[in-house]
């Protein structure tokens, strides 16, 4: 690994993952000089570059050492993860942290006039797919003999075209699939975008850099949709409250002057705090209920 001072991150330049990641990047603290339009923005609140490319070319940016780290999708990364394997080349890269947005599947879908009755029915069949890799190993443990037909693009007009008698396709709602006369049968894998890095351990000042990245990156991803909860209730009263609260971190609990029995209580929940659950909680004692959005959260 060449030595460098200063980290770089690969992410879409354009498509579904460009702006979740550069909001991401944002709210983890990071500022570039924009250049929205050319390859490189160079970082001004920390020595953290980016890099705009296509996504496909993330994997083997960060396996040649271009890049250090970078955002893609998990579909993207095992594809590519599983190329070197065939080819004999090890590890060069690896998923650090799953960032919750980018939520795909790459899934079997049939004609809708199949009758589909499992895996089986594949044998000997054409499938269109850009994922050979990941499709091959699926079907490799399951013992089935299909013939993958590598497309780049409009994978699910292929049968239509009559060139596959199936797919293998990403999939999210589904409409793709439905507009084209196919049925969704079977999940090779669930996906999401990832922060990716080398297999290898940074061993210069990008060590300390991707440790505080990732540091903050898990603050900005524990928060998203946590609520802080404060209320007031008799000290008997907590253990229905807290029961109330399954998903809270353990709570800070502070004795109210002058009342030895009440206590005040704040919490970091996890999940929605629905009106339902407020209504529970009045109900079991509780007085003075506050919920508050969380912004940052340092752990
Ligand atoms: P590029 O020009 O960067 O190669 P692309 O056309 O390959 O762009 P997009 O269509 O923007 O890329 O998809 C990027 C990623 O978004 C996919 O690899 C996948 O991880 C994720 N994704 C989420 N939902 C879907 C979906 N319904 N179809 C395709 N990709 C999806
Ligand atoms: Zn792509």
């Amino acid at each position: 690994m060449k030595s460098r001072d200063r980290l770089r991150i690969a992410i879409q330049k354009s498509g579904r993952l460009a702006d979740p990641a550069r909001d991401l990047l944002a709210r983890a603290g990071l500022s570039f000089r924009e250049s929205r339009d050319r390859l490189f923005c160079y970082g001004e609140s920390l020595p953290i570059d980016l890099l705009l490319v296509r996504d496909d070319d993330i994997p083997g940016l960060i396996a040649e050492g271009v890049c250090d780290l970078g955002v893609v999708g998990r579909n993207v990364l095992d594809e590519q993860a599983e190329e070197r394997r065939a080819r004999g080349q090890g590890d060069a890269f690896r998923e650090l942290r799953t960032l919750g947005f980018g939520r795909c599947r790459l899934s079997l879908a049939v004609p809708q006039d199949w009758d589909w009755r499992g895996p089986d029915m594949l044998a000997g069949k054409r499938i269109a797919t850009s994922y050979p890799q990941l499709l091959g190993r699926w079907l490799r443990a399951r013992d089935i003999d299909a013939e993958p037909v590598v497309l780049s693009g409009s994978v699910e007009i292929a049968p239509r075209l009559g060139q596959a008698d199936a797919v293998c396709d990403l999939v999210s709602t589904g409409a793709t699939l439905v507009a084209n006369q196919l049925r969704e049968v079977e999940v090779i894998i669930e996906s999401e975008a990832v922060l990716a890095g080398p297999a290898v351990d940074f061993i210069d000042e990008r060590a300390e850099l991707a440790a505080l990245l990732l540091r903050r990156l898990d603050g900005v991803l524990r928060v998203q949709g946590s609520k802080l909860v404060m209320f007031q209730a008799p000290r008997t009263a907590l253990p229905a409250l807290m029961r109330l609260l399954p998903d809270a971190e353990p709570p800070t609990v502070m004795q109210i002057d002058g009342a030895a029995s009440e206590v005040a209580l704040q919490a970091v929940c996890r999940q929605a705090i629905t009106w339902q659950r407020l209504e529970d909680m009045k109900r079991a004692g509780a007085r003075g209920l506050l919920v508050l959005p969380v912004e940052q959260m340092l752990a």
